[in-house]
């Protein structure tokens, strides 16, 4: 069975040696030793110079909205993971939706000045599968309209666009360390921001407002990692040379094998170091990608329809229509793309990919 991914487990022998230090010192949370050192290996290596690790990737994108939205309209993408969506509405925010680029994937910056309206708070936009959103564009909108810019940059762990962290880009950014993602923590994610007195106020956010043991700067809520979680993370880090490599030479190897006449690539971003994270096509048709889903299937192979459906669709929303993400979501598939995938199973995929009518 080849699924579309599988979590990346590091030796079991150095994970129980980090757990090993939790023990020793009887401390599983509340920012204990192995939190702060995964925090100092992580800005080391992603290159920022604040950053706060998280118990997940959905509860920062809620901070975020709960200082910055403060209840007003979020502009928005809606070809995203569900969470985007979610954490707005979550946080009594309203999703305004802009539509998508067709090629890069990410939100159409030239559609967004004529959604903004005088309850516009936020643009919240994602770096979808690692893509980055013309992040230049929209920043020099949110200057002109005083608006906050939140990058959901869940899919972007270690992109660099223009030889800078993706994560310095926009107010905030957000990312995900869940199983799933490229760098994890079992559950886990981390928040970034530049403004000294936003950090602040995101860092008490994420631990119930404390200021001391008996007093408080306001109002937050439990976004705290646990010892554990932050073990399997430095194990898991160890390894981050080898799993973006071993990604890299699956990702070459679909460029290879693939007839791009039938099927379309998404179109990175100028400037940007990619990560390898997701292997999206766009089928011509929804028809044709389930004929080939079928046959994939058929073989034992189930990639997944990231994202779909549109997130302008989702019932607790009241989206307007939005052609191309709608188009999008329908046709697009996320190829199988994990550490450990062989060349043989890449030629496999390939061939029934290439062979539809
Ligand atoms: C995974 C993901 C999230 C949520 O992250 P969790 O760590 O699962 O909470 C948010 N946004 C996007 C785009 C994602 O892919």
């Amino acid at each position: 069975m080849i699924p579309i991914t599988k979590c990346f487990l590091p030796p079991i022998e150095l994970y129980t040696e980090w757990v090993q230090k939790a023990y020793d010192k009887q401390w599983l949370t509340n920012r204990g030793e192995l939190v702060q050192l995964l925090e100092e290996r992580l800005k080391g290596y992603l290159d920022v110079d604040w950053m706060t690790v998280t118990n997940n990737g959905t509860i920062p994108l809620q901070i975020a909205l709960k200082l910055l939205g403060k209840g007003g309209e979020i502009i928005t993408t809606p070809f995203s993971y569900v969470a985007t969506t979610a954490a707005i509405v979550w946080e009594n925010c309203t999703p305004v939706f802009v539509d998508i680029h067709p090629e890069y994937l990410t939100i159409d910056e030239t559609k967004i000045e004529a959604a903004i309206t005088n309850k516009t708070t936020c643009i919240l936009a994602t770096h979808v599968f690692g893509n980055p959103c013309a992040v230049e564009a929209i920043e020099a909108i949110a200057k002109k309209h005083n608006l906050y810019v939140i990058y959901d940059a869940a899919h972007a762990f270690g992109v660099r666009h223009d030889e800078q962290s993706i994560f310095n880009y926009g107010d905030v950014s957000t990312c995900s360390f869940h199983a799933t993602k490229l760098f994890h923590t079992g559950e886990g994610g981390a928040m970034f921001a530049k403004d000294a007195q936003l950090q602040q106020q995101m860092y008490y956010s994420h631990n119930f407002g404390h200021k001391g043991p008996l007093d408080f700067h306001g109002l937050g809520i439990n976004g705290k990692i646990s010892e554990l979680h932050a073990a399997m993370g430095l194990a898991v880090f160890e390894s981050m040379d080898v799993i973006i490599a071993a990604r890299k030479v699956v990702v070459d190897g679909y460029d290879a094998l693939l007839d791009f006449t039938k099927i379309e690539k998404m179109k990175l971003r100028a400037g940007t170091e990619w990560n390898y994270s997701y292997y999206p096509v766009l089928f011509r048709t929804e028809a044709d990608l389930l004929d080939t889903l079928e046959r994939l299937k058929a073989n034992a192979i189930y990639p997944r329809r990231y994202f779909n459906p549109s997130l302008n669709t989702v019932p607790y929303v009241q989206g307007a229509v939005m052609p191309v993400s709608e188009s999008v979501a329908r046709r697009v598939l996320c190829l199988p793309l994990y550490v450990g995938l062989e060349h043989i199973d890449l030629e496999n995929i390939s061939k029934i990919i290439n062979s539809y009518k």
